[in-house]
C-alpha cells in the first residue's frame, strides 16, 4: 500500500455526533474528503446538519442526518440502529458533541454542572461503549482498514490546563482523557483504535461571544499567532481515523498553536 492510500477512507462509514456545526462539521467534511461516506447526528438543529449532509454529497460520499441527544442512553441506541440501516456498519465514530456553561464558582448551579457533565463526559461514554459493541459485531474487515474500528474523542487543551470560571467543563474534558485512555487500555487488543484529539481556541460558536470580546487576549495564548480554523481540527480527526495513524492509541493529539506551550512563561517565571 503507497502511504498516501494509507489516508484513504474509501469504503468506510463515519458516524460525527454533533455534526450540524462548528468543529463536528469540519470533521465530518474532512472524513468525506477522505472518501467515508458519513452519519450526521444533530441534537435540534436538523437544518444546519443537512447542510453539512449537502457539502458531503457535493465530496461524492453518502450522507444521512440523524437526531439524537448524546446525553440520552435510548437516544443513542437508536442513532447507531439507524445509521447502521442507512449507510452499513461503522469503521469510525467520532464523539465530538459538547458544550460550555461558564459561571463563577460561587454562581455555578448544580444544572449548570449536570448540563456540562452529561453532554461532554457521560455523552463520551455512551458514543463510546455503543461504538465498541457495534465494532466488534461487524468484526475487522482487513479490505478497507486493519483496525476493527477506530474511535476517537473530541476533547480540549483543558483536559490538561486548569480553567477558572468554567471548573464543569475543565472537569469534563479532564475526565475524558482518562474515559479515552481506559478504553484504549481495555480494547485495543482487539484491534479498537481509541484516541483523542485537543483543540486549543478555534473559530466556532462554542467561543464566538468571547473572540468578539477579547480576541487580542486569546492571541496571546497561541505562539503560532492566529485562531484556529474547525478544518484544522477536521483534518487530524481525518488523520487518527485512517491506517496512517495505525500504530497509534490511547493518544491525545494537540492541534492548539502552541497554547499547551504555556507561551505566559517566554521570558516570564
Ligand atoms: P459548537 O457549539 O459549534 O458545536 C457543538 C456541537 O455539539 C453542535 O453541533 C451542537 O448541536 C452539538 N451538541 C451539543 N449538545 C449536544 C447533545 N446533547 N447531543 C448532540 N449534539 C449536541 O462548538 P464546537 O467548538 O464545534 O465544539 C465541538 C467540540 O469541540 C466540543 O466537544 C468542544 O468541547 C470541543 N472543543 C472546542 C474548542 C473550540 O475552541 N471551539 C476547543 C476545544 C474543544
Amino acid at each position: 500500500m503507497a502511504s498516501f492510500e494509507k489516508h484513504s477512507l474509501v469504503g468506510q462509514v463515519a458516524l460525527v455526533t454533533g455534526a450540524s456545526a462548528g468543529i463536528g462539521r469540519a470533521c465530518a467534511i474532512e472524513l468525506a474528503r477522505a472518501g467515508a461516506d458519513v452519519v450526521v447526528n444533530h441534537r435540534h438543529s436538523e437544518d444546519e446538519a443537512k447542510e453539512t449532509a449537502a457539502e458531503i454529497e457535493a465530496l461524492g460520499q453518502h450522507a444521512v442526518v440523524i437526531q439524537a441527544d448524546v446525553s440520552v442512553e435510548a437516544d443513542i441506541v437508536r442513532l447507531f440502529d439507524q445509521a447502521e440501516e442507512a449507510l452499513g456498519p461503522l469503521d469510525i465514530v467520532v464523539s465530538n458533541a459538547g458544550l460550555q456553561k461558564d459561571a463563577k464558582i460561587g454562581d455555578m448551579t448544580l444544572d449548570d454542572w449536570n448540563a456540562v457533565i452529561s453532554v461532554n463526559l457521560t455523552g463520551g461514554f455512551l458514543v463510546g461503549r455503543e461504538a465498541i459493541k457495534r465494532f466488534r459485531k461487524k468484526g475487522v474487515r482487513s479490505q478497507v482498514s486493519p483496525a476493527m474500528g477506530k474511535l476517537i474523542f473530541d476533547s480540549s487543551v483543558h483536559q490538561v490546563i486548569p480553567w477558572a470560571f468554567h471548573v464543569n467543563y475543565a472537569a469534563s474534558k479532564g475526565g475524558l482523557h482518562l474515559l479515552m485512555q481506559s478504553l484504549a487500555q481495555e480494547v485495543s487488543a482487539e484491534k479498537i483504535r481509541v484516541n483523542a484529539v485537543a483543540p486549543g481556541a478555534i473559530a466556532t460558536a462554542i467561543n464566538a461571544q468571547e473572540r468578539a470580546r477579547n480576541e487580542e487576549g486569546m492571541l496571546k495564548l497561541i505562539p503560532y499567532g492566529r485562531i484556529g480554523e474547525p478544518a484544522d481540527i477536521g483534518r487530524a480527526v481525518a488523520f487518527l481515523a485512517s491506517d496512517a495513524s495505525d500504530y497509534m492509541t490511547g493518544q491525545t493529539l494537540f492541534v492548539d498553536g502552541g497554547m499547551t506551550l504555556y507561551p505566559e512563561f517566554r521570558g516570564n517565571g
